[in-house]
């Protein structure tokens, strides 16, 4: 086996030298605590607010609104109980989908445990929530509305304009999981009424274990983690000076080149698409064009299962996925695939491959005939 091909960069991403290069002084030179009051610690307190300032132009909110996490699902966590703590006078009903990260969706889950009443919008073959659906949903004891800006294992953009216009008229709070279309399509949480969003730092070639939640000015959510006053007095613990730095000179140069970059990925997406359906039997899952993240390729190959794709992919070199990362060492189908109205079965035969900067034109052609080779000779010795 010579070179990896990765096609897989919806679960994680490597770590950009330049990245990397920054982040390094952190650990030795910069290592004062950046609550003390020497030089040491003044870098360390600069670097952060730099890696804000940096994090929050790609979203177009204040610096003073980015929370720092230890990732994306302590940020869905914070969100969405944190909020639903802090708000419960008001009302007890939370509003999601059934295509959700499993940080929202198993969150949720808890709260209803809780006494609270969590209402799974269903979505429509494509993966699109219905607006109409969302508006028939709102109810008196409305507090939260927490919907996935992009889908991880499809790549389904959803409605994120329409339905901000919807809560804001109604006085509710939009929660959205962004991790996915951070630094890759547009987000503007200004001007499209979100009020909080949750972002990874590992999902566009920073550190792993870093993220933030926004949470716009007004507010107002419990703490998760209790202690010192960092963050604001939201957050406790000593700050990870170092991943923050990484994540914010990652926020910057992905922001540099998204424009540049969705479009190269949208053109090998569609390559790869292409080139899959010509082989018998295969199916995308997900929307096609304009409405799905430049890089998710998501398809079920009728009769073969997911997993074996996986397995023999591997042993090409190439990395692929069959569910999202966090549930494919379970036997169930993607629930997120079955949301589609797809059976049992199909939904077993999946498999994503996610494309990114180490992405290249020759590596659509290679990894198209691969599949069509090993869906073949499946099929046959079945
Ligand atoms: C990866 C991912 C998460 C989890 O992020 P971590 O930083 O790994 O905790 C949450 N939501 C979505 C949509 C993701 O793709």
């Amino acid at each position: 086996m010579e070179k990896i091909i990765y096609m897989d960069h919806a679960a994680t991403t490597y770590v950009k030298d330049e990245v990397l290069k920054e982040m390094q002084p952190y650990f030795t030179k910069y290592y004062g605590n950046p609550s003390s009051q020497y030089s040491i610690s003044m870098e360390n307190k600069m670097a952060i607010e730099l890696a804000k300032e940096r994090i929050s132009k790609v979203i177009n909110c204040s610096p003073e609104e980015i929370y720092i996490t230890s990732g994306a699902s302590e940020a869905d966590n914070w969100a969405i109980k944190g909020f639903a703590l802090a708000n419960k006078h008001k009302g007890n009903h939370i509003i999601t989908t059934k295509i959700e990260h499993e940080a929202v969706l198993n969150t949720c889950r808890y709260l209803e445990s809780m006494g609270f009443e969590v209402t799974y919008l269903p979505v429509d073959k494509e993966g699109f929530v219905k607006i109409q659906d969302l508006k028939e949903a709102i109810k008196e004891n409305t507090i939260l509305v927490s919907i996935i800006f992009a889908n991880n294992e499809i790549g389904t953009i959803e409605p994120i304009e329409e339905i901000g216009e919807i809560c804001k008229s109604k006085d509710i709070v939009f929660h959205t999981d962004a991790v996915q279309a951070f630094c890759k399509i547009p987000i503007d949480v200004r001007n499209k009424n979100i009020q909080m969003a949750s972002l990874s730092a590992h999902k566009i070639y920073g550190p792993k274990g870093i993220g933030a939640l926004y949470i716009k000015k007004g507010i107002k959510i419990h703490n998760l983690i209790h202690g010192g006053a960092q963050e604001r007095g939201k957050r406790a613990g000593t700050e990870n000076v170092p991943l923050i730095v990484g994540f914010g000179k990652a926020a910057e140069l992905g922001i540099k080149i998204m424009e540049e970059e969705s479009k190269r990925l949208s053109y090998l997406r569609d390559k790869l698409i292409d080139k899959l359906l010509q082989i018998d039997g295969v199916i995308v899952n997900g929307p096609v064009g304009g409405k799905r993240l430049p890089n998710n390729v998501n398809v079920c190959f009728q009769g073969v299962y997911g997993e074996d794709l996986v397995f023999l992919l591997d042993r090409e070199g190439i990395c692929a996925s069959s569910g999202s990362a966090c549930q494919a060492s379970s036997m169930e189908p993607s629930y997120v695939l079955t949301a589609l109205g797809l059976e049992k079965s199909l939904a077993k035969s999946s498999i994503r491959l996610t494309l990114g900067l180490q992405t290249k034109e020759e590596h659509i052609d290679f990894v198209g005939d691969k599949l069509k080779e090993i869906v073949e000779r499946i099929r046959k010795n079945n």
